[in-house]
């Protein structure tokens, strides 16, 4: 078989010829993914010699743009979905509902961080999204983004306060 070519996010090997399949049982990761693991891991584990320590230095020294990390890559995500959950329709049609059901099972099958695009695939399956308005896709969007919060020890999120964060800016009048 011939060996895998690098992803988009460099690391994220697809097998040449199978048009990737991440989430349909393709092969195995072969290299350190860097959108899988944070930035002093996946120096670690590119230079196995590299101790925590200079780890931490080349963290702190890192240039402005590189390839995304999983912290990165994280963010940057969770800001798109929510802002999109936040820019919904109030009234969706029932094909848009239909293609936001299926735009996140689609996601759930290529986001390249593949530990937590296989977590999110389990998640889905008892927690569908609920694409029946914005106000609904936009807390169904927030108690995922909770609950995977509380799989990595960070606080949760009040989904009361979701479209102050998202779309309206605070009502302290920071964001204004
Ligand atoms: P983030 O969690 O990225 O949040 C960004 C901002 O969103 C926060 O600053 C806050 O203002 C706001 N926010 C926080 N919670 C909510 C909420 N519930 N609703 C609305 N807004 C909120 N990392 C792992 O280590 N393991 C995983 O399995 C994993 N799975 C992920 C699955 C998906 C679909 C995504 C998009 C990311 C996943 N991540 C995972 C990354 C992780 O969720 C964080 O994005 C990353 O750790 C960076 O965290 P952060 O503290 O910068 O804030």
């Amino acid at each position: 078989m011939a060996a895998p070519r690098p992803g988009p996010l460099g690391g994220f090997p697809f097998p040449a010829g199978n048009g990737g399949d991440p989430g349909g049982g393709g092969e195995k990761l072969k290299r350190p993914c860097r959108a899988c693991v944070d930035f002093k891991t996946w120096i670690r584990e590119q230079k196995k010699v590299v101790s925590a320590d200079v780890a931490e230095d080349l963290d702190k020294e890192r240039p402005v743009e590189c390839p995304l990390d999983r912290e990165e890559l994280g963010r940057s995500t969770w800001s798109f979905l929510h802002t999109m959950a936040a820019y919904y329709p109030d009234r969706p049609t029932n094909n848009q509902q239909e293609d936001m059901k299926q735009f996140i099972s689609l996601f759930s099958k290529f986001f390249p961080c593949e530990e937590c695009a296989e977590d999110l695939r389990e998640r889905l399956k008892t927690m569908p999204p609920d694409t029946s308005n914005r106000y609904k896709f936009s807390l169904w969007m927030c108690l995922l983004h909770n609950d995977i919060n509380k799989r990595v020890g960070k606080p949760e999120f009040d989904c009361s306060k979701v479209d102050e964060r998202w779309r309206d800016g605070w009502k302290d009048g920071s964001c204004d």
